[in-house]
Order: C-alpha cells, then sequence, then structure tokens
C-alpha cells in the first residue's frame, strides 16, 4: 500500500547492514523487542496506572506494565520503577518536577564537558523550568569531586545531577551521594548511556544511593526507543508517576512498555553480562590501539571514548565525521574537555561499540576499525580501499534484522 514508505525501510536497512555503526548511544533492538513495538497492544488506550486506569478493557494491558515495573525493579534493584516516559528527556523532566519546584536549583556537568540537552541547555525546557549551574571536568576530562563539592557549597542546589553522554570513565556515585548528604540536597543520576553496563554489573550502580535515577532503554540496555524512572522512595514514587502522568504525557505506550519488559527480561541474562563485557573490552581496545598509532584518545573504562581528530588529523570534528561516511562509518562530533571550537565545529570524535558488539563485532574488529579509521582520516589509504574493508567486516556480522 505504501511502497514509498516501504522502499525506504529497505533502504535504511541496508545501511544499517553495510556500515559500521560507532555512534556511543545506538544499538540494535532483538527481533523480540521489534516485534512487541510493532504488535497490536499500540491500539489500546490505558492513561493511568496497572488497576487505576481512566478507561475500560486494559486488564491485559495492566498485566503487562505490572511485568515490566517488576522486570525493571528486579533488574536494577529499585523498589519502585515508571516505565511510562516515552524518551529519557521526558523521564529527566518527570524526574526534575518530582524532586523540586519550578526554578528550583540543580548542579550538573558543564554541557560542552558532556553533560545532556535536558541538563540544562538554554535549547531544552530544563533551563527554562529550573535554574541549572554547572561543574567542569578537570583538565585530563575526569570528574573532579573535590571541585564539585566547592560548588555546591557555594552554590547550595536543590539538587545535584550525574550521569552524561560522552563521559568515557567510571562514575563514582558514592562519592557524589557523599557531596549530597554533605550540603543537603538531593542526588539524581541519569545513567542514559551506562545502564547496560549498571545492569551487567560492569559499573558501579547508582540505584541504592539516588534519589531518582533516569536512564533510556535503547542505549546500552539496548531495548525499544524509550525512557525509565527509578526509586526507592514511595513519596518521590507518587510524585513521578503524576509528573509521568497526567502533568507531562497522555496515554502510555503499552506496545512499548511490553518490548521493554522484554529488553529487561534481556538484560537479566548471563549471556547479556557476556555481551555488555565484550563491548567494554572492545571499547578499550580501539581506544588503546588510537593511542598506539599516535592518535590522541582519552581511553575508556566503559563503552564508548573521545578522539581529539584536530590535533591528530588537522581536521575537526565535523569534517571527520563526515569524511567517516564516505566509508560508510557513523560516529559524531564531540566537544572534548578544553575544546577550542563550537559545538557544530568540534575538535572531537565520540565512538562507542555497543552497537557494532551487538551485531558480533571482536576486539581484532576493534583494533583493525582503529587502523581504517586512521588511515582514512590521515589520507594514507583511498576511500576504495577503507570501504571495502569496512563492507568485508560488516558482511561477517549479524544482520540487524537477524538479532
Ligand atoms: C540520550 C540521553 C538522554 C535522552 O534520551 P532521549 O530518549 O533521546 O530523549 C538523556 N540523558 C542522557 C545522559 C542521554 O545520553
Amino acid at each position: 500500500m505504501d511502497k514509498e514508505i516501504f522502499d525506504l525501510i529497505l533502504e535504511e536497512t541496508s545501511r544499517q547492514n553495510r556500515g559500521i555503526e560507532l555512534i556511543a548511544s545506538e544499538n540494535y533492538a532483538s527481533k523480540e523487542v521489534r516485534e512487541a513495538c510493532g504488535s497490536i497492544l499500540t491500539n489500546k488506550y490505558a492513561e493511568g496506572y496497572p488497576a487505576r486506569r481512566y478507561y475500560g478493557g486494559c486488564e491485559v494491558v495492566d498485566k503487562i506494565e505490572s511485568i515490566a515495573i517488576a522486570r525493571a525493579c528486579e533488574l536494577f534493584g529499585s523498589k519502585f520503577a515508571n516505565v511510562q516516559s516515552h524518551s529519557g528527556s521526558q523521564a529527566n523532566a518527570a524526574a526534575y518536577r518530582a524532586l523540586m519546584p519550578e526554578g528550583g536549583k540543580v548542579l550538573s556537568l558543564v554541557l560542552n564537558d558532556g553533560g545532556h540537552l535536558t541538563h540544562g541547555s538554554p535549547v531544552s525546557f530544563s533551563s527554562h523550568l529550573y535554574n541549572f549551574v554547572h561543574y567542569p571536568l578537570d583538565v585530563e576530562g575526569r570528574l573532579d569531586y573535590e571541585n564539585i563539592l566547592k560548588i555546591a557549597l557555594e552554590e547550595k542546589p536543590d539538587v545535584i545531577l550525574a550521569g552524561y553522554s560522552a563521559y568515557p570513565y567510571e562514575i563514582d556515585f558514592k562519592r557524589i551521594r557523599e557531596i549530597c548528604d554533605y550540603v543537603g540536597c538531593k542526588m539524581m543520576v541519569d545513567m542514559a548511556h551506562i545502564a547496560g553496563l549498571i545492569a551487567a554489573g560492569l559499573h558501579n550502580s547508582p540505584v541504592a544511593l539516588a534519589d531518582i535515577t533516569t536512564t533510556t532503554t535503547h542505549k546500552t540496555l539496548r531495548g525499544p526507543r524509550g525512557g525509565l524512572i527509578l526509586t526507592n522512595d514511595e513519596a518521590l514514587a507518587k510524585k513521578i508517576n503524576s509528573a509521568v502522568f497526567p502533568y507531562y504525557q497522555g496515554g502510555p505506550l503499552e506496545h512499548i512498555i511490553a518490548a521493554k519488559a522484554i529488553c529487561f527480561k534481556e538484560a537479566n541474562t548471563d549471556s547479556f553480562k557476556a555481551y555488555m563485557a565484550s563491548v567494554k573490552e572492545n571499547t578499550k581496545a580501539c581506544a588503546d590501539e588510537f593511542e598506539k598509532l599516535g592518535v590522541k584518545s582519552s581511553g575508556s573504562e566503559n563503552h564508548l571514548f573521545l578522539l581529539n581528530v584536530l590535533d591528530s588529523f588537522g581536521i575537526n570534528g565535523k569534517e571527520a565525521q563526515a569524511k567517516l561516511e564516505e566509508i560508510d562509518i557513523t560516529t559524531n562530533k564531540n566537544m572534548i574537555p578544553g575544546d577550542t571550537l563550537p559545538p557544530n565545529k568540534t575538535s572531537g570524535l565520540r565512538i562507542g561499540f555497543a552497537a557494532s558488539t551487538t551485531r558480533g563485532c571482536t576486539k581484532e574488529d576493534a583494533i583493525e576499525i582503529a587502523h581504517i579509521i586512521c588511515d582514512y582520516l590521515s589520507n594514507s589509504k583511498s576511500q576504495e580501499e577503507c570501504v571495502a574493508k569496512v563492507h568485508t567486516m560488516t558482511s561477517s556480522w549479524k544482520a540487524t534484522e537477524e538479532i
């Protein structure tokens, strides 16, 4: 009936299969997750929460949503979960509303150092509803907890926010909790990027420490596109629920909630733990190989790292991103600590291995990827030669529709 869209889905399938996906926030969801997303559950209106709905006929979706909630709580060791947020941004909006009144003060990371748009960007709702102040990374690009404490004592925020979009090292959530307790403020963690590592026990967990933890479900967690909010505090859980619905959202996406339930089950398996361990290993192997090749790399303790392409290849992040697309490698430009270029150019690239590892990228592949990128950005090998290597590698991996 709609050949136009059908053909474009085929075109995108081909793009996903041909290329090496190194965008750190992306992944490939399983067939089971995708089938739930495309299921008849999309037909149901279910405003409200299980057993407290505004509509009839919710007895089945009540069971689905209750399972999703129970599995989220089990996976992350949380008492309460809200699985209705349509995205990570929506989850953050609801969390802020539950934590403080409008105009409340949040202390979060400098956006150019790796904070998310919803952590106080002028183009996001967040900076208009709340008063954001920021802590920087140190000159080495690491969190400086002493400095966070110092700024918190000066600024007296209502909330300290941790969890980032481009931070390649482990975050010490216990330290952040101590700072919050010392200054007497709430702690919020946005674990959108590292939720998969936390689920797998490969990063210390904020869930028992933070007042509220938010996440996306589609990044390292490998589920459907969506958000999740966790807390152990019953009073906060009630506030979160009314902030998600009816304040910010209408009817929940029960097809996506079913897919989230499947994702939480998948993430609670030994095979997921093994997958996340490979992601970490591949990321470190690639980051370290760049270093060996003389390229300035942040190194990595999680699923991503940053490259300084300006110093290493004399081109900015925007140019490097465009050049790598010529050989079917997808990355994104990213600010690096102390960046001298604006956010629309940047000196860096952000590279992650969550997606490619799902398709079967090995440690050897990850090391070869560093060589291909280096060869192409330094103009020492031709486009034909590099793209051929990329296609040879991806043709040995699983196809996106088979995952
Ligand atoms: C990706 C991300 C989000 C937002 O997720 P969306 O689903 O795109 O709204 C929020 N916080 C952090 C730290 C992220 O990396």
